[in-house]
């Protein structure tokens, strides 16, 4: 319709004909812009997404649109900018309408002037009206901005508050998975210990049952020490009863031992306080019955005759045999072991351990046995005397210490030779030896000057002081022509008992004496320092028997200090002390006149009763 127009119109038509058809390029974009700008409306409510402002379009692009009278938006804007084309393009088109009237009919030109002044006028007011409209939908829409303004500041500052918010969330959020990892560590604690708690409870559950039990044996335990406690109450009365009888009983014990001791010496006297043995050393080579001479009653223990068969002087008569019959108190064959022997003695070492002086003597030629049955071998089964009796004192004193006794035993150990003493318990240098006296104290006591006296407390230390004396004595063998046997040699043990719950003591002397050789002077035939030793030994041996004869008689006078040996013996020659003399005998034919001699010597003893022994008590 436009292009008719523009073709119709001269030269302005050419003009606006472009002008329009620019336009009309111009408003396609424009009229889609407007029909946006339409919706708008519609759109106003939406979210705060749409909040773009709707203004732009429709102020920009309504004015380029002026025909169309339902675009409100489009005639609205156009006065905002002022668009001084359109009214132009109005009158363009009256003009086209009026192009078809004749020139002449200016009526008709008025009227369609007026015709079209109406018409702009009606548009004018339609487009006042339209403008008015879209004033108000712009202060609506300004409204509208405003309060979606308000709205977004308001939302800015939700936005705002919710940031702060989520960095507040942010730190929960940390806080929470902290606390989260704390939970799990907690939980898996809280599981193990679950766990520790259920194993707790078993074991609690154990240990009270076990308590239940320990109770129940607690409760069984009381009633039984109950019963104990009364048992011991039973106990003690008893214990106590008991002690009493203790007492009583320790008291006739004591009484008891005073009575074995008493009655001890009742047999012993009453067997002879001087005593004599007779033992018959066994044959060193050859057949023990080749012993001829000899004869020993088979059935009698205390007899021993001695035979000899003597050729006649004229040869004429048979050879007579001539006997001497004797008789001891014990006689030992060539077979009494050495353990035999000692049985009979041991009766006098507890004589000795209750308080008697007691002297054991070895009388006989050299050779005849006195050394082995005083010392004896080494094995215990060959112990002579003095080991047996050291050993007899040792236990006794301890069998005695249970009733009270205490005893100390004092060893010396001495020598005779020449009628000079010799310790034998020496240990210092040989040049240095000191020189001895026997010397009498207070109490009659005997005492031997510079003399070893070694305590001595077991039977060990009593057998490592014999093996002194055997050392002592091997080495003056060395020096001296079997210096051994022309010496005697005195083993002493001075015993001490004491009894203090008794208030009671006792004090005794056991001497242990290997003579040196009864061999006479005569038959040896020595001269010289021999001859002088030999000498030396008779007159002690044959002191000794003075010494035990006056005794026997009772003499006033005891010749004691007649020689050194029985001035040492004193003590356990008198009155108050039991010998006991062994009389060796050798087997050898050629020992006849010898082993005579001895048992003569032995029988004059024999025949002493030596005065009534007391007890040294104090
Ligand atoms: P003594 O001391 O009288 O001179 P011994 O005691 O030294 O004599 O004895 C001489 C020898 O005879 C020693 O070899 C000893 O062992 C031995 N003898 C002595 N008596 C007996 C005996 N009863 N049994 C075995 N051998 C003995
Ligand atoms: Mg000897």
């Amino acid at each position: 319709m436009n292009k008719e127009n523009t073709s119709r119109l001269p030269v302005m038509s050419g003009k606006r004909a472009h002008t329009n058809s620019t336009d009309g390029e111009q408003q396609q974009p424009a009229q889609k812009k407007m029909r946006k700008v339409e919706v708008e409306p519609s759109q106003r409510f939406r979210p705060a997404a749409s909040v773009a402002p709707p203004r732009r379009p429709v102020a920009v692009k309504a004015p380029v649109k002026p025909l169309r009278p339902t675009g409100a938006a489009t005639v609205a804007a156009a006065p905002a900018r002022g668009d001084q084309r359109r009214p132009v393009a109005a009158v363009a088109k009256a003009t086209a309408a009026v192009s078809r009237r004749p020139g002449w009919d200016l009526k008709g030109k008025v009227s369609d002037m007026e015709a079209k002044v109406q018409n702009y006028q009606s548009k004018v007011k339609t487009v006042n009206q339209e403008n008015e409209c879209l004033k108000d939908s712009i202060a609506k829409v300004q409204r509208r901005t405003a309060d979606i303004e308000q709205e977004n500041n308001g939302l800015r500052r939700r936005l705002g508050d919710c940031e702060k918010e989520l960095v507040k969330l942010a730190t929960v959020k940390d806080d929470l998975e902290h606390t989260t990892k704390e939970r799990d560590g907690l939980q898996k604690d809280l599981s193990k210990l679950t766990e520790e708690h259920k194993v707790l409870e078993g074991l609690r559950d154990h240990l009270e049952s076990e308590l239940r039990n320990i109770q129940t044996q607690l409760a069984i335990q009381t009633s039984a020490l109950g019963r104990c406690q009364d048992s011991l109450k039973e106990s003690q009365e008893l214990a106590r009863n008991l002690e009493e009888t203790v007492a009583r009983q320790r008291e006739e014990l004591h009484l008891g031992e005073m009575e074995r001791r008493k009655l001890h010496n009742t047999i012993q006297e009453l067997k002879g306080n001087i005593r004599v043995f007779c033992r018959v050393r066994p044959l060193l080579t050859g057949n023990q019955s080749d012993i001829l001479h000899i004869q020993l009653p088979p059935h009698d223990n205390k007899a021993l005759t001695l035979a000899k068969m003597e050729e006649s002087h004229t040869g004429r008569t048979t050879d007579t045999q001539k006997s001497y019959n004797f008789s001891f108190d014990r006689v030992f064959g060539p077979r009494s072991s050495q353990s035999e022997v000692f049985e009979e003695i041991s009766l006098l070492v507890q004589s000795a351990l209750d308080g008697y002086n007691v002297c054991c003597f070895a009388y006989g030629q050299t050779g005849s046995g006195k050394t082995f049955t005083m010392e004896g071998g080494e094995q215990e089964e060959l112990w002579g005397v003095i080991p047996r009796a050291v050993q007899q004192i040792f236990k006794s004193a301890k069998a005695l210490s249970e009733q009270g006794w205490q005893y100390s035993f004092t060893a010396s150990f001495v020598e005779i030779y020449n009628e000079t003493l010799r310790d034998l318990l020496y240990k210092g240098k040989p040049n240095k030896r000191p020189e001895h006296e026997i010397r009498k104290v207070s109490n009659n006591e005997i005492t031997v000057t510079n003399l070893t006296y070694q305590k001595v407390n077991n039977e060990d230390e009593v057998h490592n002081l014999i093996m002194l004396a055997n050392q002592n004595r091997s080495t003056a063998r060395t020096c001296m022509n079997d210096h051994s046997s022309r010496s005697h040699s005195v083993f002493q043990l001075d015993i001490e008992g004491e009894n203090t719950a008794r208030d009671s003591k006792c004090k005794s002397m056991l001497c242990l004496v290997d003579l040196a050789g009864s061999e006479r002077v005569q038959k040896s035939q020595s001269q010289g320092e021999r001859f002088k030793e030999m000498t030396a030994i008779n007159s002690s041996l044959t002191n000794l028997g003075i010494v035990i004869a006056a005794l026997a008689n009772k003499d006033s006078f005891v010749p004691y200090r007649n020689s050194k040996l029985t001035y040492l013996l004193q003590n356990c020659l008198g009155g108050n002390s039991k010998t006991l003399m062994f009389a060796n005998i050798s087997p050898e034919e050629e020992s006849f006149s010898e082993s005579l001699n001895s048992l003569r010597f032995a029988s004059k003893v024999n025949d002493c009763v030596i005065g009534t022994a007391s007890a040294n008590k104090k």
